[in-house]
């Protein structure tokens, strides 16, 4: 999976917390790419500004001149001019706020798409720490609120910014010491709003974290509906969401008000400032020395900048709740997988598939103090048909897990045609492996489409082929739309025994050398069995096949037999010596198959 590569920037910047806003800067090289449409909008914007400074200008002239009876056609001439001016400042905003609203929802879907490549690469680790929840909610929440930045905030903190910095050089062009006086004010008010900023972001992501808590909770519960039923356990599933909207709730009130102070504190200080230059302005008029068209023009400009800056205000506790989100984004895609890529991979065709283990040493990442394997050595040929059987805990699974590289060891290494899996890429690695899982994973699509996910280009003849051999064909075609009919979200809709024989169509279509197995006998009553134990011979036919055997046909055909415990090899060989042996595997044999056979 290609990431982004804006990603790895992304997350880097976010790292200096110095300044409350930094984690935003992140987001350039997503921005990058639209340059030209960010250049249009500031132009949009630009023209926009000027439009709105332009009517004081107006106004002043009216004020001082223009009422008088042999004036009328000035008056006509402003008016004109003011009508045009209005109308350039119209197709100005809306020109302006379609690019701007664009851009964001254009950044956001870049974002998203680089979030989901990133999650999709991550390592088998992380899924075990993390819920499917929290980063769904990642992706949806956190980044709708960069959207929001991105389109509205962004165009009216720009559109202010621009107002504001046009506004107090007309100010200061209108009248020099009144403007010394608002800008003697401006730090008094800034300064405090940028402090309380600082605290609203911080509250925001907490509001964002608790709220993806909370999606993660609902997502597991959802995904579970039958078994929090059949435990009756909806009561307290219902009383946990509910405590947890709870805690998200509060955590966005505690932002909320701390925005709603800043924007009350802003409003006033602004406006009180404004009063006050006023009140000093009016003195001047009354003494004369400023006329009274002077005063209306700065003090339009006054109010431009005042409501400018107040904006600014509010849209600042948007940016710094944006910027919070940024921050968990970033974390998220700054996440650095266990399992690496080879830097330089050694090129691997499809081969034979031998598999040789050699004093393998692992410990799954969650639970570093109890190892699993210790010094592991097995060799399979290639081609062999391998049985794996061993008590629950022993680590039959495991194996798999490390083959596939979910997990890398810590000791020892693994090797496929003599070649060692960490020197390969990831993907010419899985492509020599097809794995039918214990409970296969079916999505939420056609039947066809799921046997097609092992080789997203395979024709229908091709399909329908593996279907027959894994005695699929017979079920699919009873059903109503036969390979298009769609299945419910993880296969619902089908029988364990379906899903399992739709797993062995997906991995005969996969065409790989090795076939790793993990049977579930659960599933199947005797018909299906055989009908499956049939397509399963037909799966392992000139491949390598590792198989956690929990049937009595695949433990008595494998070439050979292994038996874990603890992680070791404690007996090997084939069926009847082991039962012979008379030891855990004899034990395990009549257990698990019925001692019919001994
Ligand atoms: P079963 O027949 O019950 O499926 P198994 O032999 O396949 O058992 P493994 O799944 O390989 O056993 O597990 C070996 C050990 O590793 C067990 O003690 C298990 O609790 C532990 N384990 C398995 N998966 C994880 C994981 N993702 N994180 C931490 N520990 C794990």
């Amino acid at each position: 999976m290609t990431q982004n590569p804006a990603a790895p920037a992304f997350a880097a910047a976010a790292e200096t917390k110095k300044a409350p806003l930094s984690p935003l800067s992140g987001l350039a090289p997503f921005v990058r790419p639209y340059k030209g449409r960010v250049a249009a909008a500031l132009a949009a914007l630009t023209l926009a500004s000027a439009a709105t400074l332009a009517i004081p200008l107006a106004i002043r002239r009216m004020v001082d001149f223009g009422f008088r009876a042999e004036e009328r056609g000035l008056v006509d001439a402003y008016f004109g001019v003011m009508l045009g001016v209005v109308a350039v400042l119209a197709v100005a905003s809306s020109l302006r706020h379609y690019l701007v609203m664009t851009l964001g929802e254009r950044i956001v879907a870049d974002v998203r798409t680089a979030i989901f490549a990133k999650i999709m690469a991550l390592d088998s680790a992380f899924f075990d720490r993390t819920r499917a929840g929290d980063i769904v909610s990642r992706l949806t929440a956190d980044t709708t609120q960069i959207k929001s930045t991105f389109g509205a905030s962004a165009s009216i903190a720009l559109r202010n910014v621009l107002l504001f910095v046009g506004a107090v050089a007309m100010m200061i062009v209108t009248s020099p010491w009144l403007s010394a006086l608002v800008i003697g004010a401006i730090p008094l008010i800034v300064l405090p709003l940028v402090f309380a900023g600082r605290g609203v972001r911080g509250r925001s992501r907490a509001a964002q974290d608790t709220l993806a808590e909370a999606a993660g909770f609902a997502a597991e519960r959802i995904g579970a509906a039958r078994t929090v039923q059949a435990l009756n356990g909806q009561g307290a599933a219902v009383a946990a969401f509910r405590g947890a909207a709870q805690s998200a709730y509060e955590a966005a009130r505690r932002s909320t008000l701390a925005r709603s102070i800043l924007t009350g504190v802003g409003i006033f200080l602004v406006f009180a400032s404004v009063i006050a230059v006023l009140w000093t302005g009016a003195q001047s008029v009354i003494a004369g020395t400023m006329s009274p068209g002077r005063l209306s023009q700065f003090v339009l400009y006054a109010v431009f900048a005042a409501s400018s800056l107040g904006q600014l205000s509010d849209v600042y506790g948007d940016v710094s709740q944006a910027a919070g989100a940024a921050a968990s984004i970033a974390e998220l895609l700054d996440e650095q997988p266990l399992v690496q890529e080879a830097s330089h991979p050694v090129p691997v065709a499809k081969g034979q598939g031998a598999i040789a283990f050699s004093g393998v040493g692992f410990a799954y990442p969650a639970r570093p103090e109890a190892r699993v394997f210790d010094g592991l050595t097995l060799t399979v040929a290639a081609g062999e048909r391998l049985a794996v059987v061993g008590p629950s805990g022993a680590g039959k699974s495991t194996l798999f897990q490390l083959l596939l590289r979910f997990y890398d060891p810590q000791a020892g290494s693994i090797s496929i045609g003599g070649v060692p899996i960490a020197g390969m890429s990831l993907a010419d690695l899985r492509d020599q492996i097809a794995l039918v899982p214990q409970d296969p994973v079916i999505f939420a699509a056609s039947i066809g489409d799921n046997i097609r996910l092992a080789r997203p280009g395979a024709s229908d003849e091709d399909v329908r082929k593996v279907a027959r051999l894994a005695a699929a064909d017979g079920f699919i075609t009873r059903l109503p739309q036969g390979y298009d009919t769609l299945v419910g979200e993880r296969g619902v809709t089908l029988s364990g025994g379906e899903r399992q024989r739709l797993a062995i169509a997906r991995a005969m279509l996969r065409d790989a050398p090795i076939l790793l197995l993990d049977e579930a006998t659960s599933a199947l009553d005797a018909e299906n069995e055989q009908e499956v134990q049939a397509a399963l011979d037909a799966a392992m036919e000139g491949r390598t096949s590792l198989v956690i055997a929990h049937r009595l046909a695949t433990v008595r055909d494998a070439d050979r037999i292994i038996v874990l415990d603890q992680g070791r090899i404690v007996e090997e060989g084939r069926h009847a010596d082991l039962v012979a042996q008379n030891g855990l595997y004899a034990r395990l044999a009549s257990l698990q198959f019925g001692g019919a056979d001994r």
